[in-house]
């Protein structure tokens, strides 16, 4: 069972959890049980491939709650890339998380939960709506994430003007079962008029809606894959391992505590941030203290307040000294990672994005105060093409954009085009 971390509303399984994706007293799904992973599969762990991992640990998770063949079919069709361990300096590795079809680590979110859904929903008849309002990198990854599955529609609502031609054109070229809605407004206008439509009972009897966001509890489990995917390949040197997560709504860490929780044998985690830093504040302070958003050049973490922090402190009984017992918390400044990108770039030849190298000073950063015996990852969360200006203006160079993000651009685009007005909206929910 899943339960709410407000705790003013009652558990529920993994299919109403999924499907709702916010509690009612609108905390967050956590399981009420993290189990531990057997000894067998760590003994054996070194001979898994990603899938397999996968399986097994979303076996583990989700236990009674699926079949093992219906589990398998999602695993297979969902976890279709590998994430890569690419060694940048002696004991220091990327974990290459960009190797789906949208190129950033959100596509292991969206493409598991979007399997799930549609494998949870086989025996109603009814579609299943799911409606979001994007700033851009999340309506894609759920664009692609959910294209063609079998039972589900999707309606992506976007800013008209406000999103980057590659974005637009991600949104809007999919077809069959995805449609991108326009709007005449700001991002706040679209997830504005998604509110309403969940609070909108005639949408409701006729349309069975739910929400794709990122604090979904299915699309948090698969983030924990490539933490021991990770493992499995550093295990032999017999070393304590950490690893560097840049961090913005912390799911990306989260999953990666959970792991741990399941007894994968991390040393430490690192919370690298970028100067929107309220958690590594909190670990140093002991106070949490939300605040608006700053923007930065690793704009996917310019959160103010991070939704998963809720689930840190639960998954720790809101022990501080235990979460800071376990994770480390760092932030840079613009600059700090711009010379980063450069200096790994010139030493190195390898190119990291505005994100990843946030997560790169932050392993950079602990291993300078260790003496120990250590092995360290930061996890590189999107390919540098996606930040391609940042990434050129940095590094002095024109990267060439990979043909997975440009087939996009030679499709047609095709999105329904709505004023800033609600009516408008439900007319075409209801179509
Ligand atoms: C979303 C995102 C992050 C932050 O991940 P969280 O789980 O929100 O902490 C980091 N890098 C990239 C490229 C992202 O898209």
């Amino acid at each position: 069972m899943y339960y709410s971390t407000n705790h003013q509303s009652a558990s529920l399984g993994l299919k109403e959890a999924v499907f709702k994706s916010l509690a009612d007293d609108e905390g967050l799904f956590m399981p009420e049980y993290i189990p531990s992973l057997p000894n067998q599969f760590f003994k054996d762990i070194q001979t898994l491939t990603l899938q397999e991992i996968a399986f097994e640990v979303s076996k583990c998770l989700l236990h009674n709650e699926i079949t093992d063949s219906k589990l398998r079919r999602v695993v297979e069709e969902a976890i279709t890339f590998e994430a890569p361990l690419v060694p940048i300096y002696k004991g220091i590795h990327a974990l290459e998380l960009f190797h789906g079809p949208t190129m950033a680590f959100k596509d292991f979110g969206a493409r598991f939960m979007a399997r799930l859904v549609s494998v949870l929903r086989e025996d109603e008849d009814q579609n299943l709506c799911i409606l979001v309002a994007t700033s851009g990198d999340t309506g894609s990854a759920v664009a692609s994430g959910f294209l063609g599955v079998k039972g589900v529609e999707v309606k992506i609502l976007y800013p008209s003007g406000k999103v980057s031609t590659l974005q637009e054109q991600q949104l809007t070229t999919s077809g069959q079962n995805i449609t991108a809605i326009e709007v005449q407004g700001s991002f706040d206008d679209c997830q504005r008029m998604v509110k309403q439509a969940f609070l909108d009972s005639e949408i409701n009897t006729k349309l069975h809606l739910t929400s794709a966001n990122s604090i979904n509890i299915a699309r948090l489990i698969p983030q924990s894959f490539y933490y021991f995917h990770a493992y499995s390949q550093l295990k032999y040197l017999k070393k304590d391992i950490v690893i560097s997560v840049p961090s913005g709504n912390f799911g990306n860490l989260t999953a990666g505590l959970i792991a741990k929780k399941m007894g994968l044998p991390i040393h430490k985690f690192i919370a690298a941030t970028n100067i929107n830093s309220v958690v590594p504040e909190f670990l140093e302070t002991g106070i949490f203290k939300s605040r608006p958003s700053k923007m930065t050049i690793s704009n996917a973490m310019d959160v103010g307040n991070p939704s998963n922090f809720s689930r840190i402190l639960e998954l720790y009984g809101h022990h501080k000294n235990e979460i800071s017992n376990d994770i480390i918390g760092y932030s840079f400044t613009d600059i700090e990672t711009q010379e980063a990108m450069k200096r790994i770039y010139q030493d190195t030849g390898y190119i990291m994005d505005p994100h990843g190298a946030v997560g790169y000073l932050g392993i950079e950063k602990y291993i300078k105060t260790q003496t120990g015996n250590i092995e360290g990852i930061f996890l590189e969360t999107a390919h540098p093409a996606k930040f391609k200006n940042i990434v050129d203006k940095t590094l002095d160079l024109d990267i060439p954009i990979p043909d997975t993000l440009m087939d996009c651009m030679r499709k047609e685009k095709k999105a329904k085009q709505i004023e800033n007005d609600y009516e408008e909206l439900k007319k075409v929910l209801l179509g």
